[in-house]
Order: C-alpha cells, then sequence, then structure tokens
C-alpha cells in the first residue's frame, strides 16, 4: 500500500493533481476539505459546523479532523492512497504518524508544492468557491503560515519532503510529481 501526502498552500493546486495522480496511478484520492464540503451540503451537525468555521478560513478542530481521516483509513483498500490537505497542524501530523503505525503503512511519499502569495490569492478569487472571498483568503494563508507550515519541517526532519513548484501548467507539475514518486 502506496502513501502520498499532497502538501502546500491553499490554491497551489494540491486538489487538480491529486485527482490526476490518482487517476493515473490507480490510487484513491482523500481530500479532508471536501469531505467536509460534503457534510456541509447533506447538513450533518458536523457539516453544519465545518461550514461555519471554513468560511471564516480557519481550521475544523484537530480531534475531529484525526477521527475522519483514521476511520477513513482504517477501511481502505487497494493500492494506496493520496492524502490532500491533511495534514495541516502539527497535531494532525503526529497523529498520522501514529495511525501509519498502527495499520502498518510503511511506503510513503511527501510532496510539497509551492507557489507565492500573490499568485494563490488570484487563483482563489478565480475558483470562487464560498471561502473564496478575499478576507477569507487572507485568514487562510495566514492560517497556513502560523499553523501548516510547520508540518512540512515535521517531514523534512523525518526524511521526506520532495519540493516541486506549483506554478506552470497542469500537466508539467503533473510530470514531475509522477517522476518523483516512480
Ligand atoms: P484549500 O487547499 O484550497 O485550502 P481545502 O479543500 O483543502 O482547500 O480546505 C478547505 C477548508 O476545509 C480549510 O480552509 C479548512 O477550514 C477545512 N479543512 C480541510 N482540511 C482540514 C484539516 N486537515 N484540518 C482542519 N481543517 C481542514
Amino acid at each position: 500500500m502506496f502513501q502520498l501526502i499532497i502538501f502546500g498552500p491553499p490554491g497551489v493546486g494540491k486538489g487538480t493533481q491529486a485527482i490526476s495522480i490518482a487517476e493515473k496511478l490507480n490510487l484513491d484520492h482523500i481530500s479532508t476539505g471536501e469531505i467536509l464540503r460534503k457534510a456541509a451540503s447533506e447538513g450533518t451537525e458536523l457539516g453544519k459546523r465545518a461550514k461555519e468555521i471554513m468560511d471564516k478560513g480557519n481550521l475544523v478542530p484537530d480531534d475531529i479532523m484525526n477521527g475522519i481521516v483514521k476511520e477513513t483509513l482504517e477501511s481502505i483498500k487497494g493500492e494506496g492512497f493520496i492524502l490532500d490537505g491533511y495534514p495541516r497542524t502539527l497535531n494532525q501530523a503526529v497523529a498520522l504518524t501514529q495511525i501509519f503505525n498502527d495499520l502498518n503503512f510503511n511506503d510513503l511519499k511527501v510532496i510539497n508544492l509551492r507557489a507565492d502569495d500573490e499568485e494563490i490569492t488570484q487563483r482563489l478569487l478565480k475558483r470562487g468557491r464560498s471561502d473564496d472571498t478575499r478576507e477569507t483568503i487572507l485568514n487562510r494563508l495566514k492560517v497556513y503560515y502560523e499553523s501548516t507550515s510547520p508540518v512540512k519541517k515535521y517531514y523534512e526532519d523525518l526524511g521526506y519532503n520532495i519540493d516541486i513548484n506549483g506554478v506552470g501548467e497542469v500537466e508539467e507539475i503533473n510530470s514531475e510529481i509522477l517522476k518523483c514518486i516512480n
């Protein structure tokens, strides 16, 4: 079972790349953002709470996210999976290491996609999801630098982390990622 984490700031293209790589390599794509948006559209208790948090650009609490991912990974079958949008805090990264240990997952690669704030902001404003307003984007970037970017160092210190430029043609970035994980 192969594990891939696609890491990077909001709007860097994690989702686009994850969908395409998952299809090419026959992997499951696990997007925590999509899981939360689905819950929100279904109007579940979790969904309602998550939507309020997401629309402000804040993070859903770690214990909720860790629970969702643990449950998802415990029932996963097949050749492997891509995590997109998780882990997003050090607490989540540590929890994920524990989950991987418990489930004997030991074939991990971590890709870090890079793009500058201006590029990201322009892309998100064009996309126009309900959390893609100027004000929310500013907060999402702040949250990214404060809470999420330490995760990059966590994986670097463990000897992971492949840095890839997220600005350019989607297909080129895609082949770059494929090259790095093959
Ligand atoms: P993006 O990569 O553009 O920020 P996502 O779809 O990954 O979009 O996430 C959207 C929102 O969902 C986040 O801003 C956050 O509120 C919530 N979210 C997604 N994943 C997590 C997570 N692992 N921990 C906490 N909140 C999360």
